[in-house]
């Protein structure tokens, strides 16, 4: 594992209440899609030392020319440090780290299942797989509350077209709270749901994260339907 300096580039909003932080790359900066990193705060700026470190999937892909992370803005110590953080400036990073890569049985398919910021380590494997043109069959399944809480839609909808083995089944399961427009599926992630999504795929490898308590729920769901254990990959994202 490696520790560097990096600077801030950038920053965006990439859904409500959620931000998108860009940092300069350095050259020899290697990782696989699907890692992270632990993103470490200068003391001076992170109120006390236990704050001053979070981990953080990279939503950029490996073959992309900058580090990118993607969180929701809570109010703790770390985020407002990270909020009020100011271009330009440095950070530490450790990594990459991390299990949630794609595996290497190429004829299985990959079945991703996402709940809200969990989004973002298979924004890299599906990006990287687009750029690759990897023959191998991906499924997405996205659950937001609402369109306007879903990270990087607009971009996987366009990832979906142009990539004919990538399937999107987004899900908004509080479309009652919501001002935009939504024809698709509004379930939770069900039994129904993951047999419809299973349907015609032979031995997928499932892939959760998310918060805790979503990716225990689909564990469970998941062994419901007869899925081995030895058959799903899952990321915690704890705070949430
Ligand atoms: C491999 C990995 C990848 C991640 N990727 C992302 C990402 O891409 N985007 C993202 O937003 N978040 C990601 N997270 C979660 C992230 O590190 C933060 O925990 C999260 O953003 C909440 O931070 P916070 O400052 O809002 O809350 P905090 O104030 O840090 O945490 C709130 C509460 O969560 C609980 N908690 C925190 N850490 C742990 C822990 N390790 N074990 C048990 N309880 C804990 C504590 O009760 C704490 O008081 C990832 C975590 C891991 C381990």
């Amino acid at each position: 594992m490696n520790t560097c300096q990096v600077r801030l580039q950038a920053r965006e909003e990439v859904a409500g209440g959620t931000m998108a932080f860009h940092f300069q790359r350095p050259t020899d900066f290697a990782f696989k899609a699907g890692q992270a990193i632990d993103l470490i705060l200068p003391a001076a700026v992170a109120a006390d030392g236990a704050n001053q470190r979070h981990a953080f999937s990279l939503v950029n892909a490996p073959f992309e020319n900058e580090l990118v992370i993607a969180t929701r803005m809570r109010d703790s110590v770390f985020k407002r440090a990270l909020k009020m953080f100011p271009i330009g400036g440095q950070v530490e990073i450790e990594g990459p780290f991390g299990s949630l890569t794609l595996h290497n049985e190429r004829a299985r398919p990959a079945i991703f299942i996402a709940g809200g910021i969990g989004i973002t380590p298979f924004m890299s494997v599906l990006r990287q797989a687009t750029h690759d043109r990897l023959p191998q069959e991906m499924v997405l399944l996205y659950s937001n509350r609402r369109p306007e809480d879903a990270a990087f839609l607009l971009e996987l909808q366009n990832l979906a077209r142009q990539n004919a083995n990538f399937q999107l089944l987004p899900t908004m399961t509080e479309m009652d709270k919501s001002d935009r427009p939504w024809q698709g599926e509004t379930s939770h992630i069900s039994k129904e749901l993951l047999r419809k999504t299973m349907n015609g795929l032979q031995k997928p490898v499932f892939y959760a994260a998310g918060p805790p308590g979503l990716v225990a729920a689909m564990r469970e769901v998941l062994n419901r339907v007869g899925v081995n254990d030895d058959d799903i990959r899952s990321e915690e994202f704890y705070g949430y």
